[in-house]
């Protein structure tokens, strides 16, 4: 059976069963094994880099876990620090990597 066929029958077996806790078994099998959309990826891991523009030399800073990074460097795809995807390519490679990991 593939991640997308369990799906299928989880959501499938949610409306054939009348126990309320089998439904919700169901229900939540079928939500663990979506793979999450790019608008979710986007919401909870993509970050970005803030201008933080202090003093002498211009700064940004990760929108995620603050990391500094001299404005010069801050078009990195990903954070060095924690990894967040900074750009549309780098959460699309973030997708590419959880099919590749739960496909
Ligand atoms: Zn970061």
């Amino acid at each position: 059976m593939t991640r997308e066929e369990a799906v299928k029958f989880a959501e499938h077996a949610v409306n054939i069963t009348g126990i309320s806790e089998v439904k919700e078994f169901y229900r939540m099998a079928a939500v663990a094994l979506t793979p999450p959309t790019q608008e979710q990826v986007e919401k909870v891991w993509r970050g970005e880099w803030i201008n933080t523009n202090n003093e002498v030399e211009q700064m940004c800073k990760c929108s995620k876990c603050g990391y500094p990074i001299s404005y010069f460097w801050s078009r990195t795809q990903f954070c060095p620090n924690c990894g967040a995807p900074m750009t549309d390519e780098a959460v699309g490679m973030v997708m590419e990597r959880w099919e590749e990991l739960h496909g």
